[in-house]
């Protein structure tokens, strides 16, 4: 938005899917992290590492759960070697100094600047807690980004009425096969049915909502077996009359 970058999530790999979506690493000011897993959270320091080895010298806001400032702590001690090198070598600004984490332990307003309003509602996405869904007022539309969770209603009052809503999503029929692929697979089957969203849940959620959009995310399963859009589609379709898109890397809206 008017130039500045606010990344929700640091999964791997988010620094190069930055760079391919065109997006200058420098622009970015805030980072928003639903919860500790690793699918959301395992490049939060690389992201801010990397974009500083490339251009970033302002400072960036980042927001989450506990323990993301030991998290930081701990993250610019594991680099400090590369860091000290690139300061003394590279002369760039002390790393630390641009880096502010901010634990969030409730529901309600984030923070806000010229382009945006953030708001957080705690999820369901046990055992992680907290968990967040966050929403972003713009000028010209509003978006809400799931994160983890099984059906929430705090997530259902967070996305009243918004433009368009960023959901996770489970496809029931797929599980079994998934699950038989994992040596893990009592207790795999038990965290996704207690911690995450149906297809039929997901379109009832954004009706009973009124988002204007709904695009699936976070796919389970993501990989093995493969499935589709149409099966993602077809899946939700019944359940919302919305503009539904099936989410993909690198989607504009
Ligand atoms: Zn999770
Ligand atoms: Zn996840």
């Amino acid at each position: 938005m008017n130039g500045v970058s606010y990344v929700i999530d640091c999964g791997n790999g988010v620094a190069r899917q930055m760079v391919l979506a065109k997006l200058k690493l420098a622009s970015i000011r805030n980072v928003f992290l639903t919860h500790h897993h690793s699918d959301h959270n395992a490049d939060y320091g690389n992201l801010l590492l990397l974009s500083w080895e490339t251009d970033l010298a302002t400072r960036v806001d980042a927001y989450g759960p506990p323990p993301l400032v030991e998290m930081t702590r701990l993250f610019l001690a594991l680099n400090d070697y590369d860091i000290r090198t690139r300061i003394a070598d590279e002369g760039r600004p002390p790393l630390r100094g641009l880096i502010a984490a901010h634990e969030i332990t409730a529901g309600g307003p984030v923070m806000q600047d010229d382009n945006v309003k953030v708001t957080a509602a705690l999820v369901d996405h046990p055992p992680v807690k907290p968990a967040f869904a966050y929403r972003f007022d713009c000028p010209d539309r509003s978006i809400v980004i799931s994160g983890d969770t099984r059906p929430s209603q705090n997530l259902v009052k967070l996305a009243q009425g918004a433009d368009v809503l960023v959901h996770e999503v489970m496809y029931l029929p797929a599980l079994e096969q998934l699950i038989a692929t994992e040596t893990n697979a009592k207790t795999l089957r038990e965290h996704l049915l207690a911690s995450h969203t149906t297809s039929e849940q997901v379109g009832r959620i954004a009706t009973e909502a009124g988002v204007k959009t709904l695009v699936l995310s976070h796919f389970v399963p993501g990989g093995y077996p493969f499935l589709k859009d149409e099966v993602w589609f077809d899946a939700v379709r019944p359940y919302f009359s919305g503009n539904l898109i099936v989410g993909r890397d690198l989607l504009e809206l």
